[in-house]
């Protein structure tokens, strides 16, 4: 079986915000989880962290849990991403933003960043919301995506779950959407849609790890048929376990080395040459 120090990574779902927001995220989990999470809120100390990991490059991002936030969000992404040429920022938008176009422009066209992060169950807005209509189609049109948290896992609400998800792709079969944490815990049902949606992937992002809750019998003839459009993504640093686990977890499917090297780093860059980011980039 490989070993994790045989691979070199690119994690396609990490947490960066602000400390103020970071603090409060980390309350929001003390208060309302079981989950207990060691690990550091340090914007420097997550990237050095993730560099010591053998992680070469990585998506970053965090999200506007109400109208009018985003902007400021977007803005420290950037800086972040700056100041670290391995840390790509996605963006964040909100439905009710008033200036929600805007928004995503400044995103794509000043910033540079090649996606967008939404997750339904934390900001309360449902995937086919029309209020976001006029956003995915600039997404479209400038070839970037979106990475969304949509699945019904850990927790959910009346925005979650892949009938939901269905009536976006009906109406954009084309945007580039990377499903986060596998589709959980509705895996099956939206495999299923991989074969109708050419450009829907997912990331890995705790779908491997040891949670009992999260725990999901992966048949890796299934993993392997559809290799290409799964991303290594593991949630750091919101994690109550350690970060070398999604990977055991991944390494126990036991596929080929070729298969692990895809996951593991190809297909984020692959996703990432399919932006306009990669054009501009000089660093990669
Ligand atoms: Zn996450």
């Amino acid at each position: 079986m490989f070993k994790p120090e045989d691979f070199t990574y690119f994690d396609a779902h990490v947490h960066l915000y602000p400390e103020r927001l970071f603090r409060a995220v980390r309350q929001w989990f003390a208060t309302n989880s079981s989950w207990k999470i060691d690990y550091t809120t340090e914007t420097d100390k997550i990237v050095q962290f993730l560099t010591e990991a053998q992680v070469e490059r990585f998506f970053f991002f965090n999200y506007a849990h109400k109208a009018e936030m985003a902007a400021s969000l977007n803005a420290w992404n950037y800086e972040v991403a700056c100041r670290y040429p391995q840390a790509i920022a996605l963006g964040t938008v909100h439905a009710a933003d008033s200036e929600l176009l805007g928004i995503a422009n400044r995103c794509i066209s000043e910033y540079g960043f090649p996606g967008f992060k939404i997750h339904t169950e934390v900001q309360r807005f449902s995937p086919d919301d029309e209020r976001l209509f006029g956003f995915y189609e600039m997404v479209i049109e400038n070839r970037a995506f979106v990475l969304m948290h949509v699945g019904t896992a850990p927790w959910a609400n009346e925005h979650c779950g892949v009938d939901k998800f269905k009536k976006l792709m009906q109406r954009y079969p084309d945007l580039k959407i990377v499903i986060a944490h596998m589709g959980l815990f509705e895996s099956e049902k939206f495999f299923e849609l991989l074969d109708i949606y050419p450009s829907m992937m997912f990331d890995t992002a705790m779908a491997f790890g040891p949670m009992a809750e999260l725990h999901h019998n992966w048949n890796p003839e299934e993993i392997a048929k559809h290799v290409d459009r799964i991303l290594y993504g593991t949630d750091f640093p919101n994690l109550p376990y350690d970060y070398n686990q999604e990977r055991l977890g991944l390494l126990n499917l036991e596929l080929s080395k070729k298969d692990y090297q895809k996951i593991f780093y190809q297909n984020a860059l692959s996703l990432l040459q399919s932006t306009k980011f990669f054009s501009k980039s000089e660093n990669i």
